[in-house]
């Protein structure tokens, strides 16, 4: 069966969108799944807030929703698979509610396009992560019975001008995107690919929508981006420019109750004045994401990380001097084109050298497209691969323990995010450091999004248990 697309990247560069078709408006529900990266829930809010311009309300029951959207993630094979098993939960709701249409957004999206309405009939529309700004259109055409695609990346795209809409939030902690796309090329990665170069959102949106956020309750901040070091805005009004290390000091200085949170470094770009700009604000928290991905050179130059492991250890080492005690995390590949057991026990031991508090660990999975796929072999046996993961993942789980163990004793400054998931007369919250504190709430008349000194009694690999000392 032909399938009609009406496809949208004929649109020119940088055209604004106009709205041609108007939905009726506040009679129709959405429901939003997000998978992958803090990008994609951050994307996810855009999204609800482009809807509900549109006359969309949101519900979390998708079996009322006539819309059904998953914004989806494809940095490894498992991810996709995912998808596809979760579509097919939608089949008998769709089959039973005339005129539901399903969406597909984000990075698999993106790297399938049109091919993504052959494989999954039950799609009606297909949007990349630039492509938002259109899914009213794409809505209306799908609505008519057109299934519609639009996966034009842009250049200039950062969604500055729309306030997301707070999913799930817990009203105290905020992803804020301040940066799309990437410009490093490391091998095994889709994303140069989903999601285009890298832009940066000016810095004047980015400030007004920390005020608003602090302003309306929420005490932490996440500053969002592939790659949030290389943020760089001119403002072509002043001709200032912005650096990261300096939009983290203006976000900081809206208030010192406002916790600044960033993610994802990559080691190569994150500057001695983001350090430095972090021990000048206390309310900068510290903590850095550092994805080390390998430990052996070999393999880190096939990966294209662009950096050495001496020079990664030197740049732990420079961290921990500038910020005793920062709290450090990583993202593991295991298994990666011809990596030899010699080269997987110097990733071992680099995680050992940088006593990563946490990591995301996974076995290489290889991605169409990307440079890897085009240049190596996929050598290494699946048996192997998930083997040497174990080994990293228990090697992780015993650095958390001891980093967590070196913790009791101690009181840390913690902001309330809610209650903790096993006991509802307990407090969850996070340490500066990110460590996650459960304790009980006593009678101290807290709420979430205040803060309290927590003494640390003991721990578990993940989790510090503790008492409230004192309160902010
Ligand atoms: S830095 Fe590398 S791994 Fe990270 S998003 Fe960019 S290309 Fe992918």
């Amino acid at each position: 069966m032909d399938i009609n697309i009406k496809r949208h990247d004929e649109m020119r560069q940088g055209e604004a969108w106009q709205p041609i078709v108007q939905i009726q408006s506040g009679t129709k529900k959405f429901y939003i799944e997000s998978y992958g990266c803090q990008m994609n829930f951050s994307d996810s809010e855009i999204v609800a807030s482009i809807l509900q311009a549109n006359g969309f309300s949101a519900t979390t029951q998708f079996e009322t929703a006539d819309l059904v959207l998953l914004n989806t993630c494809s940095i490894r094979e498992k991810a996709e698979q995912t998808i596809r098993k979760r579509l097919t939960e939608f089949r008998k709701v769709k089959e039973g509610r005339k005129g539901m249409l399903i969406g597909i957004l984000g990075c698999m999206a993106e790297r399938l396009k049109a091919q993504l309405l052959e494989e999954e009939k039950l799609v009606d529309i297909v949007a990349g992560p630039d492509a938002y700004r259109s899914l009213p259109i794409l809505i209306a055409e799908a609505g008519s019975g057109q299934k519609s695609v639009n996966v034009l990346l842009s250049r200039e795209e950062t969604y500055a001008d729309i306030s997301p809409v707070r999913l799930n939030g817990n009203g105290v902690t905020a992803y804020i995107s301040i940066m799309r796309g990437c410009n490093n090329m490391c091998s095994f990665c889709v994303v140069p690919f989903t999601r285009g170069r890298e832009r940066s959102r000016p810095v004047q949106s980015i400030l007004e929508e920390a005020q608003q956020l602090f302003d309306s309750g929420f005490r932490e901040v996440t500053l969002l981006g592939q790659n949030v070091d290389s943020y760089y805005y001119t403002d072509t009004g002043t001709n200032e420019t912005v650096t990261f290390a300096k939009l983290l000091e203006l976000v900081a200085a809206i208030s010192p109750l406002l916790r600044v949170r960033f993610s994802t470094s990559h080691p190569k770009d994150i500057t001695r004045d983001v350090l430095l700009a972090m021990t000048k604000y206390k309310n900068i928290c510290r903590y850095i994401h550092l994805p080390v991905q390998s430990g052996n050179n070999r393999i880190l130059q096939l990966m294209n990380r662009t950096y050495t492991r001496e020079w990664y250890k030197a740049k732990v080492d420079e961290i921990k001097k500038i910020i005793p005690g920062c709290g450090i995390s990583s993202d593991i590949i295991a298994g990666f084109c011809s990596e030899t057991e010699e080269d997987h026990k110097e990733t071992m031991d680099i995680m050992a050298y940088s006593k990563y508090d946490l990591s995301y660990m996974y076995f290489y999975s290889e991605r169409p497209g990307t440079l890897a796929a085009k240049r190596y072999t996929d050598d290494v046996p699946e048996d192997i691969k998930k083997r040497r993961l174990a080994e990293i993942v228990a090697l992780q789980n015993k650095l958390s323990l001891q980093s967590n163990q070196e913790d009791i004793g101690k009181i840390f400054e913690v902001l309330i995010e809610g209650d903790s998931k096993k006991k509802k007369d307990e407090w969850m919250g996070r340490s500066t450091h990110n460590k996650v504190l459960v304790f009980p709430k006593e009678n101290f008349g807290l709420q979430k999004g205040d803060y309290a000194f927590v003494k640390v009694w003991s721990c578990t690999k993940a989790t510090l248990m503790g008492r409230i000392e004192n309160i902010k």
